[in-house]
C-alpha cells in the first residue's frame, strides 16, 4: 500500500529520471504488473506500451524468469567474480558467444547500458594504446544516445544531451550528421559522403566509431538504411578503425532481427548489449568484442583490461538472462514481432494525413508518431493513464514498443489512444 504521504515523500525526496526536485511531473504508482499490464495503487490497470524502455519484452511475471530468479535465489544471489567463476555466467556467456556473429567470441559482463558503453569505449582505448598509437577520438552519429555516463554521454547528441553544460570536461568527439536515408528508402549515395570526409579527415586519431545500428533510440526514435551500416562498416576496415555498435535498445528481437547489425550483413568488433536481455528483471549488460581486440588489450603494458564492477556477472541477472534467452530460442519472437510491426503499420501509419503528424513510422516492434509541436508530457501522460495504458512520450515523440506477448486487441488500445491524444491537440501539444 501507498498512501499519500508516501507520494508526498517521494515528491519531496526522490530523483526520477531527468526529473526536477522543484516542479516534480506526477508519478502514478505501480503495485504489481502481470503479462503486458501495470496494475496501478487505485486498481487501475495500463496497458503497457513501453517494455519499461526496451526491457521487458515476454511482459512481467513471466514463469519462466521467475523460476529462474528464485532458483538463483536458492543457490545464491551474488558472489564476487574476481577469482571466482559460476555456472549462470557460463551459460549466459555460451548463449551470447553463439547468438552474436562468430567473431565476436570474449564477454564482459556490466551492471548498465551506460556502464556497457564505457566498457566498449575502454577497450578502444587501452586496444589503440596497446598498439602503440595515441588514438583517443571517437566518430559517431548526431541523433545518438549510448548512456547518461560521462564518456557515454560524450557520444551523445551534443543538444539532446546538453554537452554545453559540461563544456570543458567532456572529451570532445566527432559527429557525422544524422543518416537522412530512412529505412525503406531509396538509397542516395550521397548520404554517405559527410561522414565518409570526417573518417578521411580525422582517421589517424580516431580510435572507433560508434553507432546504433539501424534504429537511433532516445537520441530520436530514427530508423536509417542499412547500406548507410555496410558503408561504415567497410570504411572502418580500410582505415583499420573499430567499429562499436550500440545494440542496448535493439538487441534481442526487437527491430524485426536478433540484432539490428543483421539488416546489413555486418559484424561489429565490439558489440554493446543490454535494457532486454535479462527480459527486463534485473540490470545486466554485456560487451562482446572479437579475440583479436581482447588479445592485443591483454598483451599491451597494463597486461589486462582495466575494468571490474562489484556486481560484475551478477548471479541473479545471469540466471534470469539465461532464461530469457531460451524463451527467444524457441523462436516465438520472430511471429510476434513481425504480427506487431504489420498491426502497428495498420493502426498507426494512416497519421501520416493527420495535421499535427510530422512522420508516423514503423519498424519492427516499434511504432513512432513524429508531431510537429512538442508534447505536453504530463497532461498526456495523465490522458493516457485515463485511457487506460501506459505510454511516455517526450519531446515530439509519441512511440510505442509494446513486450511481443501483447495481444492484437492490448495494442489496438494503445494506437487507439494515441490517435485519439492527436485528435484532441489542443491539449496535448504545446
Ligand atoms: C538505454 C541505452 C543506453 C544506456 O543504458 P542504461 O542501462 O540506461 O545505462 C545505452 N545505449 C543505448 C542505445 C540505449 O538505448
Amino acid at each position: 500500500m501507498m498512501t499519500p504521504s508516501d507520494i508526498e515523500f517521494d515528491r519531496r525526496h526522490i530523483w526520477h529520471p531527468y526529473t526536477s526536485m522543484t516542479q516534480p511531473l506526477p508519478c502514478y504508482p505501480v503495485t504489481s504488473a502481470h503479462g503486458c499490464e501495470l496494475h496501478l495503487e487505485d486498481g487501475r490497470q495500463l496497458v503497457d506500451g513501453m517494455s519499461s524502455w526496451w526491457a521487458a519484452i515476454h511482459g512481467y511475471n513471466h514463469p519462466a524468469l521467475n523460476q529462474a530468479v528464485t532458483q538463483q535465489l536458492s543457490a545464491m544471489s551474488h558472489v564476487m567474480f574476481g577469482g571466482i567463476t559460476h555456472p549462470s555466467a557460463v551459460a549466459l556467456c555460451q548463449r551470447l558467444v553463439d547468438i552474436t556473429p562468430e567473431a565476436l567470441e570474449c564477454v564482459f559482463l556490466a551492471d548498465s547500458g551506460s556502464v556497457a558503453v564505457e566498457v566498449a569505449m575502454k577497450m578502444a582505448l587501452q586496444y589503440w594504446h596497446a598498439r602503440g598509437e595515441k588514438r583517443q577520438r571517437f566518430l559517431t552519429l548526431s541523433n545518438g544516445y549510448h548512456g547518461d555516463t560521462f564518456g557515454a554521454m560524450s557520444v551523445c547528441d551534443p543538444k539532446n544531451s546538453m554537452h554545453s553544460l559540461y563544456q570543458g570536461y567532456l572529451p570532445e568527439h566527432l559527429f557525422a550528421p544524422a543518416p537522412q536515408c530512412a529505412f525503406g528508402d531509396e538509397w542516395n549515395e550521397m548520404d554517405f559522403v559527410p561522414f565518409a570526409r570526417l573518417l578521411s579527415a580525422h582517421h589517424q586519431d580516431i580510435a572507433a566509431v560508434i553507432l546504433e545500428p539501424i534504429v537511433q533510440g532516445a537520441g530520436g526514435m530514427r530508423f536509417y538504411h542499412p547500406r548507410y551500416l555496410k558503408l561504415v562498416r567497410a570504411a572502418c576496415e580500410r582505415h583499420g578503425i573499430l567499429l562499436i555498435a550500440d545494440e542496448i535498445a535493439t538487441g534481442f528481437g526487437r527491430t524485426g532481427k536478433l540484432f539490428a547489425c543483421e539488416y546489413a550483413g555486418i559484424t561489429p568488433d565490439i558489440l554493446c548489449l543490454g535494457k532486454a536481455i535479462t527480459g527486463g528483471y534485473m540490470t545486466l549488460s554485456a560487451t562482446i568484442t572479437t579475440r583479436n581486440v581482447a588479445e592485443t588489450i591483454s598483451n599491451g603494458e597494463a597486461g589486462c583490461f582495466m575494468h571490474g564492477p562489484t556486481f560484475m556477472g551478477n548471479p541473479l541477472a545471469c540466471a534470469t538472462a539465461v532464461a530469457s534467452l531460451d524463451i527467444l530460442a524457441s523462436g516465438e519472437w520472430k511471429t510476434q514481432v513481425a504480427a506487431i510491426e504489420r498491426q502497428l503499420q495498420q493502426e498507426l501509419l494512416p497519421l501520416n494525413d493527420h495535421p499535427q503528424v510530422k512522420q508516423a513510422r514503423v519498424l519492427g516492434a516499434i511504432g513512432v508518431v513524429e508531431t510537429h509541436k512538442a508534447v505536453n508530457m504530463a497532461n498526456l501522460q495523465r490522458y493516457f493513464v485515463d485511457q487506460g495504458v501506459w505510454v511516455r512520450p517526450f519531446g515530439k515523440l509519441i512511440y510505442l514498443m509494446p513486450p511481443y506477448i501483447i495481444s492484437a486487441e492490448q495494442l489496438t488500445k494503445l494506437t487507439r489512444a494515441v490517435s485519439m491524444a492527436l485528435d484532441q491537440a489542443e491539449h496535448f501539444l504545446d
